[in-house]
Order: C-alpha cells, then sequence, then structure tokens
C-alpha cells in the first residue's frame, strides 16, 4: 500500500491518487490481489498477525489489499475515518443493521426508499425483531414524531427514487442526535462528488457500488463508510464473522472508477439539467422532477447541501401509462433497465417495474403515477438523448 495522502489534496486528487496499492512491482496503475489467502515465514509470524501484533494480510474475507485500497480511497472522499466495502449495495444495508442495531430495536426511514431496502426492513429484519416506521422524506416534524423509546436509526436516501424529494440531512442529524440514535444516508445517487452526508452531520454513509462508483455497469458492490469505532471496530468484526465481502476483482473495477468520479458526475449532472429544462418546456410533460429546477419545491435546500444535481430526472406525461410506454417503446438509443449510474441513458416507468409490487393505493398515496418515466441521464451526446425522446412525445 502506498501510504502517502495528503490531507490538503482536492477531491479529485483523491479519488486517483489516494491509498494507490502499488506492489515491490512499482506497477503504475493498480493491480489486483486475487488470492483467497496469505502466507507467513513462519508459525510465530502467522500468530502475531492472527492476534494483531504484526501488520499483515490474512484471509479475503476480512483483509485484502485491493479491497482495502478501494475502501480508503472512497473513505477519504467521504470525509470518513474507515470504510468496509460489501459484496452489494444491499449487502451494505444489511451487514450495516446486523452490526449496529439488535433485536428489539426500532428504524425509522423515508418511506420512498429503494424497493429492496423496504424489503429486507419488513420481511428480514423484522423476522429479527427489528421494526420500521416509515415517514415522508422532507417532513422534518414527521421524522421526530415517529422516533420512539428504542429507535437507534434513521435511514433516508437524498434525493429520492423517483421523484427526487429531498431530506435535509443536517435537520435530520440533529434529531436522530438528540435522540441517541444514528443517521445513516444511502449517497448512491449522487456519491461524494456532488454530497457529503458526514460532513452534514450524518454518522453512516452507505454506497451501492453498483451505480455511479463503478460507472459503467460491471460490477456489484457496496461499501459502508463512518468512524474507527462503529465502522472500523463493530462493521468490520461482523464482515470477519459474517462474510458478505466484496470481491477483490470487483473492488479493483470500483478502485479505478473512483479515478474518474468527479469528472464523470459533473458531466452526469451537466446532461440531467439540460434535459431536465428541454423537457420542461414539451408541451406533452405535465411535470418534471429534478432538483436543479428552480421549479422543484425543494430547490434552495439542494443548493445549500449538495453541489450538484445528479442525473435522475423523472416526469409525469400527459396520457398516462399510454403515454408513458410509447415514449419508452419509441427509444432506440436508449435501453429500457432498472439499472442506473451508467455511461447509457437507461429509462423506466416505475409504476409497472421498480414499483409494480406495491398496491396501487401506495403507488399513488407516494405519487407515482402511470404517466410517470425515469430518465437516468448518461454520458452520450445530449442533441441524441433528446432526439430519442422527442420521437416518442411526438
Ligand atoms: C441499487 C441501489 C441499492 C442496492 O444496491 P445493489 O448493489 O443493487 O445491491 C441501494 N440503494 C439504492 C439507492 C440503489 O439505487
Amino acid at each position: 500500500m502506498n501510504e502517502f495522502f495528503d490531507p490538503e489534496w482536492g477531491f479529485s486528487t483523491r479519488g486517483i491518487r489516494a491509498a494507490e496499492p502499488r506492489t515491490a512491482l512499482r506497477e503504475h496503475s493498480a493491480s489486483i490481489s486475487l488470492t483467497s489467502s496469505y502466507v507467513f515465514s513462519s508459525a510465530a509470524e502467522a500468530a502475531a498477525v492472527f492476534q494483531g501484533e504484526l501488520p499483515g494480510y490474512i484471509y479475503s474475507r476480512f483483509t485484502n489489499p485491493t479491497v482495502e485500497a478501494f475502501e480508503r480511497r472512497l473513505a477519504t472522499m467521504e470525509g470518513g475515518q474507515s470504510c468496509v466495502a460489501t459484496a452489494s449495495g444491499m449487502a451494505a444495508i444489511l451487514t450495516l443493521c446486523m452490526a449496529l442495531l439488535k433485536q428489539g430495536d426500532h428504524i425509522v426511514a423515508a418511506r420512498g426508499l429503494f424497493g429492496a431496502t423496504i424489503n429486507l426492513f419488513n420481511t428480514v429484519l423484522a423476522r429479527f425483531g427489528l421494526s420500521t416506521t416509515y415517514v415522508d422524506i422532507a417532513d422534518v416534524g414527521a421524522w421526530e414524531a415517529a422516533i420512539q423509546p428504542n429507535t437507534r436509526l434513521l435511514f433516508v436516501e437524498t434525493p429520492s427514487n423517483p421523484l427526487c424529494e429531498l431530506a435535509d440531512i443536517a435537520a435530520l442529524a440533529e434529531i436522530a442526535h438528540r435522540h441517541g440514535a444514528l443517521l445513516c444516508v444511502d449517497n448512491c445517487f449522487l456519491t461524494p462528488v456532488l454530497q457529503r452526508p458526514l460532513e452534514l452531520g450524518a454518522d453512516l454513509v452507505i454506497h451501492s457500488a453498483t451505480k455511479y462508483l463503478d460507472g459503467q455497469g460491471r460490477c456489484v458492490g457496496g461499501a459502508i463508510v463512518g468512524d474507527a469505532q462503529r465502522v472500523g471496530k463493530d462493521v468490520f468484526a461482523f464482515m470477519r464473522t459474517a462474510g458478505p465481502c466484496l470481491s477483490p476483482f470487483n473492488a479493483w473495477v470500483f478502485l479505478k472508477g473512483l479515478e474518474t468520479l468527479a469528472v464523470r458526475m459533473k458531466a452526469h449532472c451537466d446532461n440531467a439539467r439540460a434535459l431536465a429544462e428541454w423537457l420542461e418546456e414539451q408541451p406533452q410533460v405535465k411535470r418534471v422532477y429534478y432538483p436543479g429546477l428552480a421549479s422543484h419545491p425543494q430547490h434552495v435546500l439542494a443548493q445549500k447541501q449538495q453541489s450538484g444535481y445528479g442525473a435522475i430526472v423523472s416526469f409525469e406525461l400527459d396520457g398516462g401509462r399510454e403515454a408513458a410506454w410509447k415514449l419508452i417503446d419509441s427509444t432506440r438509443l436508449i435501453s429500457i433497465t432498472a439499472n442506473l449510474g451508467d455511461t447509457r441513458t437507461t429509462i423506466t416507468h416505475p409504476a409497472t417495474t421498480t414499483h409494480g409490487r406495491i398496491t396501487p393505493e401506495a403507488r399513488a398515496a407516494a405519487g407515482i403515477g402511470e404517466g410517470l418515466v425515469r430518465v437516468a441521464v448518461g454520458l452520450e451526446d445530449i442533441e441524441d438523448i433528446k432526439a430519442d425522446l422527442a420521437r416518442g412525445l411526438s
């Protein structure tokens, strides 16, 4: 490991240079440590490394140089002391809850969370005695009102999917801490390039590295970032024992992804903003949801807590499902897929895909109409993206 790290470094430099895993061969670009275990020169050395008396790698379930490089680099970018990488974004959320919560604890979460996260809380964690209350993401009073004596975690994803509603991170952190709870932010949509929840008071950040950290739709992975005790010790101890670990190959892909994250996110934002402004001018479009537009009800909060607006743009069409499906089916360039955070622009109809398994009433309450379309804006030429959508609008 190249220990050299200058705390004065700017954000882009950290993404490119921090924690570069250089071996004795002095390769310039990181190599991959594809090995499940490490050898020792003697029984005494093995004993000392296992006891933590000597530094050294043991077994790749919990110590691998490539995984560690990704963890340390992401930690410096989020402004956290420690990071533990996981097999997926869902594994990050599961690991965090298993490591830091216990039977009988209570979670307060935003209603519009990623569907699998809601399933995890309601089915898996519920069987182990954890309960969850859901509140409107933007209603700070509702978060506080939902707190119980056993509330240990506030969990939020901001901006939300697909309507791009925001949580006030600093306000939620204050509420959490006043009640002895932790605030965890799923920072998947903005990445540390555009939002750093720990600097706003959050205790923990989780990522689906599958999205923008990779950025090209290749690997599944995740991460938990936070302080040296909770993440560096408690989450790490759970990882060592339970093993939902990231593969070194995937860690290497994400490590390389971090090198271009800052420029990619800026380009994603430029395209998304241009598309949102263009969509607002189209007569067939009833409403556009994008925090970068002055028409967004939380535009001021977005300006305060984010340094960019992200690349998820949703819009409501006149003509309901028929119009939405026609628009989607008329695309030739944009991919019809639920994934996001890719160089390639993707399009989905939330009411029949990502939010298709919830009841129509719950969907209506969440504001997800039949005419809603979500676009995760990629890095193609913006004129080509517009032309692909214009065909289905006409
Ligand atoms: C995709 C996603 C997840 C889950 O991540 P996986 O890597 O697919 O397990 C969690 N949160 C958000 C916001 C996501 O978009």
